[in-house]
Formats: C-alpha cells, sequence, structure tokens
C-alpha cells in the first residue's frame, strides 16, 4: 500500500514548515492557534500550493512503484488520482481542472522519459536530455532507490528533540520534490532552514550519520517546463546551522508573544490570521491589518 503524504496537524514542536514560512508572525500563528482538537487550522490554498501538492503525490507513487518491483502504472491514473487529492483541499482561487490535470500529466510524462525532460540548451547549460551533470536518464531514474524511505521514515517524520520535519524522501542521502515558477540556486541549500533542518533531523535518526547527500527534485513549471535535480554534499555544518535556526525559533517561542517575530508585509494581503478568528481565540495581526488599511487607502 502507498506511504500517506499526509502530515498529522495536530504535531507540535519546531517543525520544518514553520522554520520555512517567510513572516515568522505568521508561523507563530500557524502553530499556536488550534482548533478545538489541538490541530493547525487549514485554508484555503492557491493553484500553485495544490498543484506541488498533486505532483508530489503522484512522484511518490511512481517512485513507490519502482521500490515496490511493480510495472509503472498509468500515468494518467496517477494523475486521476493526485489531482483528486489535492483539490480535495479548497482552493482560494478559481481552479481549471482540465488544465491543472494536463500540466501534472505532463509533469509525469516528463518524469518518466514519456516526453523529452530538456529538449533544448538554456543558458548553455544543457542540451538535448543530458543534465548539466551529463546525466542522461530519466528524471525519476534520479532517485536512488537503494535504502530509500518515502515521506520521511515510511510516512513517519523525523525527530531531533523538539525538531520534526519531514522530507520526501530520506535513506543514505535526503530528497525533496518541489514545484516552481524558476529554477532553483545552490545557495537554496544553505540560504533557507530547510535543508539544514532536514540534515540534522537525518543525523539524529540515524545514529549521528550525515545524510550522504541533499538534493531537490524540482518540476520548474515554466513555459517549456522540465525537472531539475540539484544535488549537495552535506559537510557538519549544515547539522550546526540546522540546531542554530532551532535555538532561534525555541527561544522565541518561549516568550508566547507575537511581537518578537519579524514580520513580512508583502504577505498580508493573503494572509488568514489578519482578520481574528474568535472562534480559535486568534485577535488577528494587528500590523496586518494596518497595512492592508494603508493599502487600500494609497490606491482609492
Ligand atoms: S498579517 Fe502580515 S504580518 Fe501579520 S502574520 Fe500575516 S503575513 Fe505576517
Amino acid at each position: 500500500m502507498m506511504i500517506s503524504k499526509e502530515i498529522d496537524a495536530a504535531r507540535t514542536g519546531i517543525s520544518k514548515s514553520t522554520l520555512m514560512t517567510p513572516c515568522s508572525r505568521k508561523a507563530f500563528y500557524a502553530e499556536t492557534v488550534r482548533d478545538a482538537e489541538g490541530r493547525r487550522l487549514r485554508f484555503p490554498m492557491p493553484e500553485k500550493v495544490l498543484f506541488g501538492t498533486a505532483v508530489d503525490y503522484a512522484h511518490a507513487r511512481l517512485v513507490w512503484a519502482r521500490l515496490s518491483g511493480e510495472t509503472q502504472p498509468d500515468l494518467l491514473d496517477v494523475t486521476g488520482t493526485a489531482v483528486a487529492l489535492a483539490l480535495q483541499q479548497a482552493a482560494s482561487e478559481p481552479i481549471d481542472e482540465a488544465v491543472f490535470s494536463l500540466q501534472v500529466h505532463t509533469a509525469l510524462r516528463k518524469l518518466t522519459g514519456e516526453l523529452p525532460n530538456r529538449t533544448k540548451a538554456v543558458r548553455g547549460e544543457f542540451a538535448a536530455d543530458v543534465e548539466p551533470d551529463g546525466f542522461a536518464g530519466t528524471p525519476i531514474e534520479r532517485i536512488p532507490l537503494e535504502g530509500l524511505t518515502i515521506q520521511g521514515d515510511n510516512g513517519r517524520s523525523l525527530h531531533w528533540e523538539d525538531v520534526v520535519g519531514t522530507p520526501d524522501y530520506d535513506g543514505p542521502g535526503v530528497i525533496d520534490v518541489k514545484t516552481s515558477s524558476r529554477s532553483y540556486s545552490p545557495s537554496r541549500f544553505w540560504t533557507k532552514p530547510e535543508m539544514p533542518v532536514y540534515a540534522l533531523l537525518h543525523t539524529a535518526e540515524h545514529g549521528g550519520e550525515l545524510p550522504a547527500f541533499l538534493a531537490y527534485h524540482v518540476y520548474v513549471r515554466v513555459t517549456k517546463p522540465y525537472w531539475q535535480w540539484l544535488e549537495r554534499p552535506c559537510p557538519p555544518e549544515y547539522v550546526t546551522l540546522g540546531q542554530m535556526h532551532a535555538a532561534h525559533w525555541r527561544a522565541a517561542m518561549e516568550q508566547r508573544d507575537p511581537a518578537l517575530f519579524g514580520v513580512a508585509l508583502d504577505y498580508c494581503a493573503e494572509c488568514p490570521y489578519r482578520a481574528p478568528l474568535p472562534e480559535f481565540g486568534h485577535p488577528g495581526c494587528a500590523i496586518g491589518q494596518a497595512v492592508v488599511s494603508l493599502g487600500s487607502e494609497e490606491a482609492a
């Protein structure tokens, strides 16, 4: 049976998602404002997030088939299931389901080699279906199967003290699947908390053994979309950096004061925590309300 991609909404502690939220104050609210069952609140999501959810599921389904020695499932069937799962979640904008499904299907056809992945040189980095590092297989063949687990440790999140995270794949290395409107740059590995935190969690779960590598498998959703593989070695500094991110967040959380969390005001217009949510005891975000109010006055 395929491993579930669901993440426990009642989880507590310092989650990788929390550390990755651009507005720290929003992350504080996402962690502390809970429903009556102690679960994080769920809000309608933009199309790009739901597309990522569908591709994420489908990627895991196809890798799962390879791991289990199954023949590759029909890509239209996988697309249908992935789209249905993703669209179970409410969308914050209209979605053309036919276009959405076609685009997910294209991603899978490129993943499995049914369509060429990269058909022309981009900035001179690659030509035909040969990757910049010379790899000439299909994108799904990038995923090394030996020792691989899916969705953390086959559905179990990885832990270190109060830090929790769930990479799409663990094993000898850590692999995370993304969809993005632009290609990833190598600096993503060290300028965002994600990979340092995954390195920390992997090392803790593997008896002190560092990941053999860190990798992003990114579906770059541009006019001519393609899969990008970005891989880096994992020196111990990643683990140290992950610990520093966690220590910073832990110290701030102990104060339980949203005013101590930094803000990213470009995100206020769409933020579900801006307005009060009295049914969940949330007073709203005053700074976000002020920013949006000023913006509306300027636009009037
Ligand atoms: S309203 Fe703005 S500042 Fe407040 S939590 Fe949301 S994104 Fe952050």
